[in-house]
C-alpha cells in the first residue's frame, strides 16, 4: 500500500512558519502584511474561499481585505479597485477570486494587478519570470504541490516526471517547476495519444485534469509518487448526498504507488496555505527587506 501524504499535516506547519514570520515583520515593519481579496459576484463555491483566505490570513497575524462587488461591476470599476490596492502601501498581496462574471475580462484584470503584488502568481511577468528561473510568484497550488513532492523525496533531480493538464493556473507552471528542479517532464493533455502508456512513466505524477478517478492504478509505474490536485464533487451511494474525489482513482492508484495524496486532504489545504506565504514574501520585497529562507 501506498504511503499516504499528508497535505493537510504539511499546510498546518507552513502556516506555523508563516505565523511566526509575520510576527517578526510586523514588528519590523510596523504594520501587518496586508492581503486584499476581491469577489465580484455570489458564485458559492468563490464565496467558501474568499471566506477561508481571509480567515486563515488573520489567523496567520496579517491584516485581510476584502471588496465584495455586485455581480453586474462593469469592468472599470474592478480596474480602478485593482488601481488603488496596487496603490496602497498597506496592501502587499492581491488576489481577484476567479471565475470572474462574464462581461468581465480577466486576462485585463489578471494585467492590471501590480506583478509585485500577484501573490497568485497569474500575471504574465511572474509567468515569465518563472520560465526563466527569476524571483516572482509562483501559483499557490502548483507550488504546494512540489513542497509536497520535495518534502516526500528530497531531491527531484532526473526523476521522469509527467504532469497531465496544462492550465495557467496549474499544469503549466507545475511543470516549470518540475523543470527548474531538473525533472525530465512530459506534459499530457487532453489531445495526449495513449495516456495511460505515458503516465507509466512517471516517477511522480500530477494528475490536474478535472475528470473524476480518471487516472488508474494499472497506469502508474510502481513505487510512483502520484499528486492528486483534482476537485471533483460526484453523487455518493448513499441517495442525495455527494463526495470529493480526486483525478485519480485513489483505492486502485494506492495498490500500485510508493505515496499518494489524498483527496480530500492532500494538495487542497496547500493553497490557501501558499498563499500566505507568497503574501508575506511580497510584504517583505514591497519594503525592501529580504524573504525569510524558513519559508
Ligand atoms: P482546467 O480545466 O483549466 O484544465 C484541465 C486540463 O486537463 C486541460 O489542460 C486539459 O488539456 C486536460 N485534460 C482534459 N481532459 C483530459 C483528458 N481526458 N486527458 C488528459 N488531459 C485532459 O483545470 P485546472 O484549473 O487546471 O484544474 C484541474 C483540476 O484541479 C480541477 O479538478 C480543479 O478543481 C482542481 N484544482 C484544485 C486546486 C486545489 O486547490 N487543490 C486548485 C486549482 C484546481
Amino acid at each position: 500500500m501506498a504511503d499516504l501524504i499528508d497535505g493537510k499535516a504539511f499546510a498546518e506547519g507552513l502556516r506555523q512558519r508563516v505565523s511566526e514570520q509575520a510576527a517578526a515583520f510586523a514588528a519590523e515593519a510596523g504594520r501587518k502584511a496586508g492581503l486584499a481579496v476581491v469577489l465580484v459576484g455570489e458564485d458559492p463555491a468563490s464565496q467558501v474561499y474568499v471566506r477561508n483566505k481571509g480567515k486563515q490570513t488573520i489567523a496567520a497575524g496579517m491584516a485581510s481585505f476584502e471588496h465584495r462587488l455586485p455581480a453586474e461591476t462593469p469592468e472599470a470599476e474592478l480596474l480602478a479597485l485593482v488601481g488603488r490596492l496596487n496603490a496602497d502601501p498597506a496592501v502587499d498581496g492581491i488576489l481577484v477570486q476567479l471565475p470572474l462574471p462574464a462581461h468581465i475580462d480577466e486576462q485585463a484584470v489578471i494585467a492590471a494587478i501590480s506583478p509585485d503584488k500577484d501573490v497568485d502568481g497569474f500575471h504574465v511577468v511572474n509567468a515569465g519570470r518563472l520560465a526563466v528561473g527569476q524571483a516572482g510568484f509562483v501559483p499557490c497550488t502548483p507550488l504546494g504541490c512540489l513542497m509536497l513532492l520535495k518534502d516526500r523525496l528530497g531531491d527531484l533531480s532526473g526523476l521522469e516526471a509527467v504532469v497531465i493538464g496544462r492550465s495557467n493556473i496549474v499544469g503549466k507552471p507545475m511543470a516549470q517547476l518540475l523543470l527548474a528542479e531538473s525533472c525530465t517532464v512530459t506534459i499530457a493533455h487532453s489531445r495526449t495519444r495513449d495516456l495511460a502508456q505515458v503516465v507509466r512513466r512517471g516517477d511522480i505524477v500530477v494528475a490536474a485534469v478535472g475528470r473524476p478517478e480518471m487516472v488508474k492504478g494499472e497506469w502508474l509505474k510502481p513505487g510512483a509518487t502520484v499528486i492528486d490536485v483534482g476537485i471533483n464533487r460526484i453523487a455518493a451511494q448513499t441517495e442525495g448526498k455527494t463526495r470529493l474525489v480526486g483525478d485519480v482513482d485513489f483505492a486502485g492508484a494506492s495498490a500500485v504507488a510508493g505515496a499518494i495524496t489524498p483527496v480530500p486532504g492532500g494538495v487542497g489545504p496547500m493553497t490557501i496555505a501558499v498563499l500566505l506565504r507568497n503574501t508575506l514574501i511580497a510584504a517583505h520585497r514591497n519594503i525592501g527587506l529580504a524573504p525569510p529562507s524558513s519559508l
